[in-house]
């Protein structure tokens, strides 16, 4: 294969969600497969909806996975090619004004509904004559434009779902300019992959019907068509798609909220994979793994347990180098104390709470029942130096003189030493804490 050129095409009308992000990096591993370029496209030709902050928000996010597109365009800066396309399906006769409002639409479904019939488009605009037209114009309408498809079915391979049709005779020619002159999404998007040289577009499976009507437009400009790979829809536990209307989780909620970009990407591209969801060492070594075979047909569940599994295998396995500027950020940079309360993270910043056991403060918990024993454990605590082996020693000594074991022996320890039930080896912990802190914490 020649280089593949992709794009991500968000509409910068939120801020995006793990639904999104899966298209972004889908595309991003095809690029990265096979020595590809990636285009970031903003679909803001939505002037209502779109902003210029949720389009930075995009590339923030992006940034963030590590994603660096190789070329970034606006539809709000293309208009001019719009036009001539525009132009073009007019001269072509593939492109005809309407002027039904919403109402007349709206009422026209019904009937059709009532009778029985499929409520498409009846193309009675393709009727009016030109006096028609202008005595609509003169009463004050303003024309909308529909695509005049071909009503035979429209047959691609996909590159996920395999051979496609689309029947485009059951469905309405559908508006691709509205009555104030802007663009709806489908023909800026065939126009823009056009004059980038888009060889293949891969996007969910809700645009497989657009893909009909899409394949039409470019035959109707002369455009080469593309590649299609439609992957299946990422949703959330109860099987809900998400939504930046309905205000799901954001990638940037999940910023702040202390995850690692590697286990975010990793959530939303192989959920619905065969592809395990492993604590893999990059993202590039994700793109290697999932060609589209591995991407399943069914729907793909998002689980929030999984994340917060797959984020906490990550940073158990994050070596010392990868760790310090974010812990020197934290006054935090010490190898040893990395290498013990990694495997007690969920989060990152779980550091900061955890690294309390070995800088203090620590609010001993001490239960009246355990103060003799641990009186006697406090006299028997060796002398530095201190290793690994020095828990077992000193237990050992413990449970000879007091004859405590197991629980008993372990947990009034463990309390003492660190206020609580749970949290790393105290094998481990103890070279760390020193003679000094144990003996400020017992009694
Ligand atoms: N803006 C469209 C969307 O977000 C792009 C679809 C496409 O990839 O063509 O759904």
């Amino acid at each position: 294969m020649s280089a593949p050129v992709v794009r991500w095409a968000p509409s910068p009308t939120g801020r995006i969600h793990l639904g999104n992000a899966r298209p972004a990096l889908l595309n991003w591993f095809f690029a990265r497969r096979h020595g590809g370029r990636y285009v970031l496209r903003m679909d803001d030709t939505d002037a209502a909806r779109s902003t210029r902050e949720f389009a930075d928000g995009i590339e923030v996010d992006l940034a963030w996975f590590g994603v660096k597109p190789d070329l970034l365009v606006r539809q709000s800066e293309r208009t001019a090619l719009y036009e001539a396309a525009r132009e073009q399906l007019i001269a072509a006769g593939r492109l005809y004004p309407c002027y039904e409002t919403e109402d007349e639409l709206d009422r026209r479904r019904k009937r059709a509904r009532a009778m029985g019939k499929p409520p498409i488009y009846d193309r009675a605009a393709l009727k009016l004559t030109a006096e028609d037209r202008a005595r609509l114009e003169a009463e004050g309408r303003r024309p909308h434009w529909r695509f005049k498809l071909d009503g035979k079915p429209v047959q691609f391979d996909d590159l996920i779902r395999g051979p496609q049709t689309v029947n485009t005779a059951s469905m309405s020619d559908p508006v691709l300019v509205r009555e104030d002159g802007s663009y709806l999404y489908t023909l800026p998007s065939v126009v823009d992959d056009i004059d980038l040289g888009i060889t293949h577009v891969i996007r969910g499976e809700d645009h497989v019907s657009n893909t009909g009507t899409q394949i039409e437009i470019f035959e109707a400009l002369g455009g080469a068509v593309p590649q299609f790979g439609h992957h299946n829809l990422l949703t959330d536990p109860e099987g809900q798609g998400f939504s930046k209307r309905l205000g799901s989780q954001s990638i940037a909620d999940f910023r702040q909220e202390g995850y690692e970009p590697l286990a975010v990407a990793i959530m939303a591209t192989l959920t619905g994979t065969s592809i395990p969801v492993e604590p893999y060492e990059s993202l590039d070594v994700v793109a290697e793994l999932l060609d589209f075979a591995a991407i399943s047909h069914g729907p793909a569940r998002f689980d929030p347990a999984e994340l917060d599994t797959l984020n906490s295998r990550i940073l158990h396995a994050m070596p010392y180098s990868e760790a310090q500027p974010r812990l020197a950020q934290l006054g935090l940079d010490d190898e040893p104390l990395w290498l013990v309360l990694r495997e007690n993270l969920v989060k990152f910043s779980d550091v900061v709470e955890w690294a309390k056991l070995i800088r203090g403060p620590v609010e001993p918990v001490i239960a009246e029942e355990d103060r003799d024993f641990l009186v006697a454990a406090r006299e028997l605590l060796p002398a530095e130096p201190w290793s690994i082996e020095t828990w077992g020693e000193w237990t050992g000594a413990v449970k000879a003189q007091t004859g405590r074991k197991g629980k008993g022996l372990f947990l009034p320890l463990r309390l003492a030493l660190t206020g609580r039930h749970d949290g790393p080896e105290l094998k481990s912990l103890l070279p760390l804490l020193g003679r000094k802190a144990c003996l400020d914490r017992l009694p």
